[in-house]
């Protein structure tokens, strides 16, 4: 079964050499919430240096190239990107859909590519505002698992999904908690129905305005293995806020 809550910080686009000292403040404190498993992605130029200061905690890409490498100049491969100190990437991230017109069979492209390369993956889905409106959220998000998911021997245990819908990222709203227990039941069946009983163990996150303040009660729905943030990731004091709420809704043993 699933193991220990995994929040997981994604800086995007944010971050200089200023900001080691927030991922060094989270590693500190990481130490003594054991009971979460807390990873960060800052930008592929600071993945090196977070690495150095963070012994403790995951440190991650937001994204890779599908190829191995070659003449895609800006791009990084995973390869690269495991080299630099990252073990695992994110694929699939709604901003990357929608900003660099990124199809689920890419993403499925980028999952396998960083999966040879000997990395985890969060893959992420997520319906839009309109999509959630006309009553198609499950089979949009059904859609991209079915085209996004990797394929292979031995994929599941590196697979990480994260449900984000997109209306909820950055916004300040998120979805009722029902509406999140639904949505990830829907997730689990089809990864169970993709892998079997592996499909049981992989971890389904949440994301879309997680804070400090309401990161208990988004994390207690049903079938939520931990928290995508974006925004309240940025600074050690509201990350670690989400990382506690993690470490207290993990004594509550949800089953
Ligand atoms: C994200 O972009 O993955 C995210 C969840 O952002 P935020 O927490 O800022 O909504």
């Amino acid at each position: 079964m699933t193991t220990r809550p995994y929040i997981v910080g994604n800086w995007k686009m944010h971050g200089t050499r200023a900001m080691l000292a927030e991922a060094r403040a989270i590693d500190r404190a990481a130490e003594r919430l054991l009971k979460v498993e807390v990873a960060i992605a800052p930008p592929f130029t600071l993945i090196h240096a977070t690495r150095k200061e963070a012994n403790l905690i995951g440190i991650g890409a937001q994204d890779v190239h599908a190829a191995d490498g070659g003449a895609h100049t800006g791009d990084i491969s995973a390869a690269m990107a495991k080299d630099a100190g990252a073990g695992f990437t994110i694929v699939g991230h709604s901003e990357r859909r929608a900003d660099h017109k990124e199809t689920n069979a890419l993403v499925k492209e980028k999952a396998e590519a960083a999966i040879a390369a000997g990395m985890n993956v969060i893959v992420c889905v997520g319906e839009t505002e309109a999509e959630r409106d006309s009553g198609k959220a499950e089979a949009v998000v059904a859609n991209q698992l079915s085209g996004s998911l990797p394929e292979g021997e031995g994929v599941a245990e590196k697979i990480t999904v994260a449900y984000e819908p997109v209306w909820a990222i950055g916004t300040g709203r998120t979805p009722t908690v029902d509406d999140i227990g639904t949505m990830h039941r829907h997730i689990r069946e089809k990864l169970v129905a993709t892998f079997g009983e592996e499909g049981e163990a992989i971890r389904i996150l949440y994301g879309g305005s997680v804070k400090p303040d309401n990161a208990a009660e988004l994390l207690a729905a049903d079938e939520v293995g931990g928290a995508l943030v974006g925004g309240a990731s940025l600074t050690a004091e509201s990350f670690l806020g989400i990382i506690i709420a993690a470490a207290a809704e993990d004594q509550d043993d949800k089953s």
